[in-house]
């Protein structure tokens, strides 16, 4: 018997669960998120804890598919990118996460004293006018970071430009930016969650959604999430943001893309991805790698 007769059920086994992967992973993991929410309602579990142990265990699992099921291996995390997205962990990163974390907590915490923006209305449009609001802001800021004319203009997309410097974007690369960026993001996030004075329920909601779409936005794999797409902002739509081809790089939503599709910068091809990613002029910017050389660029006059 030859080589060749041997029954080798690895690709066959390693197609299927590819495309439970690309197909059911996602709905799978919006599904739980969903569960989780509704079961801690019904329950009376503690929403604060739930999102804590929620958060870090889907962190883990992300992680482990991402490593086993690259959607392009050159856009795999390797260790020299690894070693880079470390250092801005330390700078930022950890910082912002833990932030993150902690004020998602705090307004959670806080929200048991709040009544809700309308008192009286569903917790259901209660989370639907906080998504649009905070969408709004979110939408404008990151546009304008992009697309700004001017001396401002340029301003914004110096503090944003570093987190498109990485020409592959995969789960952790996502601390690499500017702690500038990080700082307005955490603000335009939280702040409408505490100041509207949302209901702990739609908070949880809120954070839990954005926490999973935060991540999954930065994502190495082929994720095919459909109809979705234009319902919330998930792989597809976001690795195009970070297509070098600046034509592609738009849905500058987060959460969901309600406002890319108001004003026109909706971006979803079903059957391709970005041919590169990072900026479209890299010799004009310093490597990502270069810590201190990046830092300084909201500090320097810069063109785009
Ligand atoms: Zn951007």
């Amino acid at each position: 018997m030859t080589t060749h007769t041997l029954v080798q059920p690895g690709p066959a086994l390693n197609g299927i669960m590819a495309s439970f992967v690309s197909r059911v992973f996602y709905p799978l993991l919006l599904a739980v998120t969903l569960a989780l929410y509704f079961g801690a309602l019904e329950h009376g579990w503690n929403l604060a804890t739930v999102f804590a142990w929620m958060a870090g265990t889907r962190m883990l699992l992300l992680l482990a598919v991402e490593f086993l099921y690259p959607a392009k291996p050159e856009w795999k995390m390797t260790w020299p990118s690894f070693r880079r997205d470390l250092k801005y962990m330390a700078v930022n990163g950890g910082i912002a996460g833990l932030l993150k974390l902690g004020l998602g907590w705090l307004a959670l915490d806080m929200s048991r004293l709040n009544t809700g923006i309308v008192a009286g209305t569903s917790i259901f449009v209660e989370f639907v006018a906080l998504l649009l609001v905070f969408e709004f802001f979110q939408y404008w800021y990151h546009r304008l970071s992009h697309e700004g004319s001017g001396r401002w203009g340029a301003w914004l997309w110096s503090v944003h430009v570093p987190h498109h410097l990485p020409n592959k974007v995969y789960l952790l690369m996502h601390a690499v930016g500017h702690p500038l960026n990080f700082l307005v993001s955490l603000a335009t996030v939280q702040l409408p969650l505490v100041v509207l004075g949302a209901r702990p329920e739609s908070i949880f909601l809120f954070n839990a959604l954005m926490g999973l779409q935060g991540l999954l936005s930065q994502y190495n794999v082929d994720i095919k999430a459909g109809p979705l797409n234009y319902l919330l902002v998930g792989t597809e739509l976001h690795r195009f943001h970070h297509s070098a081809d600046i034509h592609e790089a738009k849905n500058y939503g987060v959460l969901t893309p309600f406002w890319d599709l108001v004003f026109g910068t909706f971006e979803y091809h079903t059957r391709r991805m970005p041919a590169a990613l990072g900026v479209s002029e890299p010799l004009q910017y310093p490597d990502s790698n270069d810590l201190v050389k990046v830092l300084a660029l909201p500090f320097k006059r810069l063109g785009k």
